[in-house]
């Protein structure tokens, strides 16, 4: 078969996988057993090893798998992750979003480009790692609930942390359009509720009002915001270039003469470095534990707050030579480093010190939305992109 076939087949290949993720239905928080199964038969069939992580009902799974080299001691391994979950869908989209739909240049269908397009170039291409000699393991990442403030992958790398499997490059294959992504703040999501006493409005003495004691907590965390402003690091990358804090929401009380017994407060903070997340974490609790609680519960004693933690994506540090970065650089030629907004399973990597770097075809543009589409030339891109990693990865 010449070239042009091979890569053809190749590029067909990766297209009907695609298809074949898109009709598993795996919005965040639901079984995805299914397409881990079929993620595993495609590794599975030409050898690779793999194990799950379930979570604590076993409805849903990560998976780790390795094309092991036959060389020993070879060049470092390389570990292809992404997510298995898309968002939820709405009744407005043209197509059925769980079929894949070919129009225009364009495949549509609920997480095409985040990130089933990724998935779909990387499972094609292991018939190809396995047939040729290279001097490195290939491992694949496929996590779920990344989307649901990254719930999965911290379960799987506490598993490869067991099993010593650091000594690698990661890369994330989120919607980049093939571009080097090397940082993004981390997001910390969070709701606190307050449990006061109810009474008449015409006594406030006599009970206790959450909703007061919320916007008390709000006027705490704007403080806060303020000081995060002046902990701003010296050569931070972002935009802005502090970690920032926000109120999304408040919601409490059901009428105006009644005093308010509950209230909640949907926070969030963007860190630009892990400590200002401790700070602000601790200062706020502290406030809460030393203030605002115990002047509840002087009136009455079953006052309670508590924070519920949605989640905690830590940030993805830029690093000064990263050799993940620099790895694809050498293949794409692109040595330019950008950062993004959105959060990825990036840091959770670099925190047990693998170097890591966010690519992958598709734009985050169209993430997220009602017609969700990834362009074929962008499959086309990654899988060239494929090559280059097979290229690097023979012996010399
Ligand atoms: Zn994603």
């Amino acid at each position: 078969m010449s070239t042009e076939n091979n890569s053809d087949k190749l590029y067909n290949d990766s297209v009907k996988i695609l298809s074949d993720l898109i009709g598993f239905k795996t919005i965040s928080g639901e079984d995805n057993n299914s397409i881990i199964d079929y993620c595993e038969k495609i590794l599975g069939n030409v050898g690779a090893s793999s194990f799950k992580v379930f979570d604590n009902d076993k409805k849903r799974v990560n998976l780790f798998s390795t094309l092991k080299s036959k060389k020993k001691n070879g060049k470092k391994s390389i570990i292809f992750s992404g997510h298995t979950d898309v968002v939820p869908v709405t009744k407005s989209w043209s197509t059925d979003p769980f079929k894949a739909t070919i129009k225009g240049g364009k495949l549509f269908g609920r997480g095409s480009c985040d990130m089933k397009g990724f998935l779909a170039c990387v499972l094609a291409y292991v018939p190809i790692f396995s047939s040729e000699n290279l001097d490195r393991d290939i491992h694949f990442s496929f996590t779920f609930d990344e989307e649901t403030a990254c719930q999965g992958a911290p379960l799987l790398i506490n598993e490869l942390k067991k099993r010593n499997i650091k000594d690698s490059l990661c890369i994330v294959g989120e919607p980049t359009n093939m571009k080097i992504i090397d940082a993004h703040k981390g997001c910390y999501e969070y709701t606190t509720h307050f449990h006061g006493l109810a009474g008449h409005g015409s006594q406030p003495d006599k009970g206790v009002n959450a909703v007061e004691y919320a916007s008390k907590f709000i006027q705490k965390l704007m403080q806060l915001r303020e000081v995060l402003k002046k902990r701003k690091p010296k050569d931070s990358v972002f935009n802005p270039p502090y970690t920032t804090l926000q109120i999304g929401g408040i919601s409490g009380g059901i009428a105006r003469n009644v005093i308010a017994d509950k209230c909640k407060v949907d926070w969030e903070l963007r860190p630009v470095v892990k400590e200002d997340g401790i700070f602000v974490n601790n200062e706020i609790d502290e406030y809460v534990k030393k203030e605002l609680l115990p002047e509840m519960q002087m009136v009455y004693p079953k006052s309670k707050i508590e924070k519920e933690v949605i989640g905690e994506i830590i940030g993805f540090n830029r690093e000064k030579n990263s050799e993940a970065c620099e790895l694809v650089s050498s293949i794409t030629g692109d040595n330019s480093r950008e950062v993004v907004s959105f959060g990825t399973e990036a840091g959770l990597f670099q925190e047990i010190g693998i170097s890591t770097v966010v690519c992958g075809p598709g734009s985050i543009e169209q993430a997220h939305k009602v017609d969700e589409f990834i362009k074929l030339e962008e499959l086309k891109k990654c899988l060239k992109f494929l090559d280059g990693i097979k290229e690097k990865s023979k012996f010399n």
